[in-house]
């Protein structure tokens, strides 16, 4: 599977910023988990399965594993910051968290700045540093509840800005569940998101 990063910050407090790489590590598949935790409304819910992405070369493995269920029509529901959803009871389906980390500078000239971001990014974090480093056009989308992979799917926006007037292209898995590269903004029916790719800014 093609990486389009080589190197990314993290934006852990512990680790802030720190050099890295989005090594691959096994797959985190999980049994009847309670979500209440993963939901901002602390809805009490139990799911089938959550399956935890921390790199997009765990792909493979899901794709693997849960391709032919998915094509027998048991549901995929993907999961972020869970502050958009209202989840059951009991959630029937395969959830599906990417927790992918990682921030990058794709390019850089006198009037814009490009940076790709995985979608396990916190999406207000992800402001405060484009913004710590002088590099502009976030920053009316503040404080928004969330990671970055749910962004580009509800299409996020503030005060007069929208997501969609600075993202380019995300890169996502599609259905029948194949990894490529699509211009924004997907629908959740379409797309699973696993990364931003050139959302372009502008220096300070
Ligand atoms: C207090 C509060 C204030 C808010 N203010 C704003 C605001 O000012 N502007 C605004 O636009 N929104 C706002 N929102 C809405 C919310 O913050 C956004 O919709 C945010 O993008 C949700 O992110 P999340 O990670 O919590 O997504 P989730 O709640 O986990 O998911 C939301 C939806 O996106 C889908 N999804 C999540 N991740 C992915 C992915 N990687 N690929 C494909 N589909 C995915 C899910 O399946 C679900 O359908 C606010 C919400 C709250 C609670």
């Amino acid at each position: 599977m093609g990486y389009v990063m080589t190197s990314v910050s993290r934006l852990d407090s512990s680790t802030q910023f720190a050099m890295t790489t989005d090594l691959p590590a096994s797959l985190l598949t999980r049994e009847l988990v309670d979500l209440s935790h993963g939901n901002t409304m602390a809805l009490a819910c139990v799911a089938d399965t959550v399956v935890t992405l921390t790199a997009e070369a765990q792909l493979d493995d899901f794709m693997a594993n849960y391709t032919k269920d998915i094509a027998q029509n048991k549901p995929l529901f993907v999961l972020s910051g869970g502050s958009n959803v209202l989840l059951p009871a009991h959630l029937n389906a395969i959830v599906l968290q990417p927790q992918m980390r990682g921030i990058s500078l794709t390019a850089q000239t006198d009037s814009y700045v490009d940076i790709a971001v995985m979608a396990g990014e916190n999406w207000h974090d992800l402001v405060v540093y484009t913004v710590s480093q002088g590099w502009y056009g976030l920053e009316n989308l503040a404080l928004i509840p969330g990671l970055t992979g749910a962004a580009p799917v509800q299409n996020i926006g503030a005060y007069g800005v929208q997501l969609e007037d600075c993202l380019q292209y995300v890169r996502a898995i599609t259905y029948p569940l194949k990894l490529g590269i699509i211009s924004q903004p997907p629908t959740a029916s379409l797309a699973i998101v696993t990364a931003f790719l050139n959302v372009r800014l502008i220096p300070g």
